[in-house]
This record gives structure tokens, sequence and C-alpha cells, in this order.
């Protein structure tokens, strides 16, 4: 369940707010971001009711204002629930996507695990939106539903998005990709998950359909995770320590996504990265000089300090 904490009731600006939402039916019993549940407090100590809504005042809650609250309730962490679709031979690390932690998401253990049975219907041995639909479940546990498979899927896209909330994710290619960059497969996911968790937001708690009308990726690539990779080889820009762009972070806020949240989900991608040997040589790689005189000076210091304990202990 959803709670939104209230707080103490700091002016009768507030009170009087309440009884225009209780009024109005506001609050009295939605569960997600949109509908008002407020907050049953481990420390309430005066509940009241108006109308048909239950308002409690915890006494010494840490809380913001009433008013703001109202205006901007706190999000709950949107609930994904993760498949592989067919047979993964890639070594995808299960364990570091389970353990993986968010303000934004979290992800509903275990890992299902689903067969494909038919075999592909369009050209190229892509699957098409159907053929993919019929293996995924229409009930699950979580918010969305979201399948990892090594198929090629329509149009060769490596994300689509299926009606209930349901997407899947295709490796086709993005293996390759992914590795002639050594950027660890399980980026790719974790990228995806904060996608498919803005987006859910943004839309009112729902995945918007293909062919719906929707503006949130951007063609040109910024190393955001909205980034659109129509060129699929684009992807590995946004998968080591990608970030939200300054014209995607000004429209999730004019979506009513929390600044604070979204300030936290900046930090939460700097820890989407290569391992630290592929850093080094990345490092190596973009700054050869630099890599000669650091290498130099370390190897006259080693030696200076190597003398130095000689001449001490003979
Ligand atoms: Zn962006």
């Amino acid at each position: 369940m959803a709670a939104y904490n209230i707080g103490i009731c700091k002016s009768w600006a507030d009170v009087v707010t309440i009884i225009i939402f209780s009024l109005f039916g506001i609050g009295s019993g939605g569960h997600n971001n949109t509908g008002l549940k407020f907050l049953i407090s481990t420390n309430q100590i005066n509940q009241q009711t108006y109308g048909q809504t239950q308002v409690y005042f915890p006494a010494f809650a840490n809380t913001r204002p009433l008013h703001a609250i109202l205006k901007h309730p706190a999000m709950s962490k949107v609930k994904i629930k993760l498949a592989f679709l067919g047979h993964l031979p890639h070594r995808i690390d299960t364990t570091k996507i389970l353990s993986w932690k968010s303000d934004l998401f979290e992800i509903i253990p275990p890992i299902d695990r689903y067969t494909i049975t038919e075999d592909s219907d369009l050209n190229n041995w892509q699957y098409s939106d159907d053929n993919i639909e019929q293996h995924l479940p229409v009930q699950f546990d979580g918010d969305i539903l979201i399948a990892v498979t090594r198929v090629p899927i329509e149009e060769n896209y490596y994300a689509r998005r299926y009606p209930g909330n349901r997407a899947c994710l295709s490796y086709h290619e993005m293996t390759e990709i992914l590795n002639s960059d050594n950027i660890p497969l399980e980026n790719l996911i974790l990228r995806i998950l904060y996608v498919a968790s803005f987006v859910f937001r943004r839309y009112g708690n729902r995945i918007p359909l293909m062919h719906e009308d929707t503006n949130f990726s951007h063609d040109e690539t910024r190393e955001c995770i909205f980034d659109m990779n129509g060129i699929k080889t684009d992807v590995i820009y946004s998968l080591n320590r990608p970030h939200l762009c300054s014209a995607c972070v000004e429209t999730l806020t004019s979506c009513r996504i929390e600044k604070n949240l979204i300030e936290k989900v900046q930090k939460e991608l700097k820890g989407i990265k290569k391992g630290l040997y592929y850093e080094i040589t990345d490092f190596i790689k973009r700054y050869p000089v630099w890599t000669l005189v650091i290498s130099s000076i370390a190897a006259i210091a080693i030696g200076l300090i190597t003398s130095f304990l000689y001449d001490l202990i003979k």
C-alpha cells in the first residue's frame, strides 16, 4: 500500500484544505501516486474523519507541510517483475540485478522464466508483438512486467511495449555491441528498469502502447537513459555512468516527478558502469600521454622507496 506521511497540520489553511479535498472525495482510498491515501502512522495520536477520508495526525512526525504533500505526494517505488523469455546463454549476473537498490523502483524476486514455444513469424527471424505477447502472462506480481529475451523482436527494436504494462527487452545484436565496448550485460537491463519506471509514473501509472504518440525519448544521443538509440551501436554511450540530461530532468519535473527523487536517481545512475579493469583501460586509451607520465613517476617513486628501504635495513 502506498502511504503518504502527512504530519502535523500547521495552520487553519491546512484544515480547510483537508475538508475541501474530503468533500470532493479525494483521498478516500486510492493507492497510487495520483490517488491520495494518507499514512496510518505508527506514532499516530489523533484520528479524525472528514467525509470518507481518514486523516491522521502523527504527533512528532518529521514530515513536509500538508499543502506541499497534497500538491506533490511522495511516490512509492514502482514494482517491477522481471522474466527471462526463452534461452539466454549470455552471462547475465542475476544477483547484481536483484540486489540493485533504487529509490525509484524495486524488483520483485524471483526472476521468472518462460519458454518460447513458437517460431518467428516475421522476416529476418523476428518475433512479432503478438507472438511475444502470447508467451507472457497477463497477471503478474508488480506494476510492470519486463521480459528479457535474445530473439529479435518486431522491427529489430531492442525494446517494445505491450498492453497490460508489459515490455520486452531483446539482447539480439546488443550482446555483441556491449561486449565490443566491455560493458556488463546487466547495465542494459538496469537502464531499462529506470526508463520503464519513469515512463510508468509520467504516464499516470501505466506504460503507453507502441502506437501511442509519446515523446519520452530523444533521437539525439546525449548519454542519457532516454536516448532513443535508433542507431543501436549508440547504446554504449548510455550504459556507462549514464545520466538524465537537462531536458529530461525538466520534462520529468514538469510531470510532477519529485526533484528529490530525480537527484537521487542521478546518483544511482553513476553506479551503472564498467568494471574497474575496463575503466582503467579506457583511461589509458583516452589519455595515453598522461598514462605514460603517471607510470614513469610511479616507477621512479618505487625505485626511490626501494633503495631507501634497502639503505635502512642493510
Ligand atoms: Zn535525456
